[in-house]
């Protein structure tokens, strides 16, 4: 069961920018509202929210917590990369830097997979591998909204050529590697754990 926003909502948009799966929407001193079909469940939007707007799924007040308590999680794929001239997508080096410079939280989980991550690798504690077999990544890429990459045929055709080539590189530079296949809450509760979190 996702989270939901109050009508205490004031629009200040915090939590849309904070939210790791993009599950907020709204606009600017609006109402904002949770994509139930996104939402995991991580309470960031209510540990972030200044107006105590997130209520959980038992209808229970997330409290806003210190930064000393927060697990901070930063999706990069929007935002963080510099736009594809033709190959393929990269992080904007000093956003990244700056965001890992930044101290505001317990945990900093970072998501992404770009050409020039491997020279932040050492800034990180753990790198965890998600992965999942090819006749997978076609079952889930056809129906998702969320992300329009990876329905047209070069675009699939660049997803299985990133993990016939790519994987086995990220596997390497891996300190864990779990396996995507598994239900979201495992997969989550796996992260987590690695992360002492
Ligand atoms: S952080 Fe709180 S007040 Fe701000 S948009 Fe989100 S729910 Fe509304
Ligand atoms: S609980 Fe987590 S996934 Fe759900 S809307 Fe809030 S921040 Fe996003």
């Amino acid at each position: 069961m996702p989270h939901f926003i109050t009508d205490t909502c004031v629009g200040c948009t915090i939590c849309a920018l904070k939210c790791p799966t993009g599950a907020i929407a709204g606009d600017k001193k609006e109402l904002h509202s949770i994509d139930p079909t996104l939402c995991i469940d991580c309470s960031v939007c209510g540990h972030y929210c200044p107006y105590d707007s997130i209520v959980d799924d038992e209808g229970d007040l997330v409290v806003r917590v210190k930064a000393k308590d927060i697990l901070k999680a930063i999706v990069t794929d929007e935002g963080w990369c510099q736009p594809p001239p033709g190959g393929r997508q990269r992080w904007r080096e000093d956003a990244i830097g700056q965001l890992l410079d930044t101290e505001d939280a317990a945990v900093l989980f970072v998501a992404g997979c770009e050409e020039n991550q491997a020279r932040f690798h050492p800034r990180f504690n753990l790198i965890v591998l998600l992965s999942a077999q090819a006749e997978v990544l076609v079952e889930r890429l056809a129906p998702r909204t969320s992300n329009p990459f990876g329905k047209s045929p070069g675009e699939l055709e660049r997803v299985l050529d990133d993990l016939r080539v790519v994987e086995p590189l990220l596997r390497t530079a891996a300190d864990h590697e779990i396996q995507a296949t598994k239900p979201l809450s495992d997969v989550v509760a796996e992260v987590l754990r690695l992360a002492g979190a």
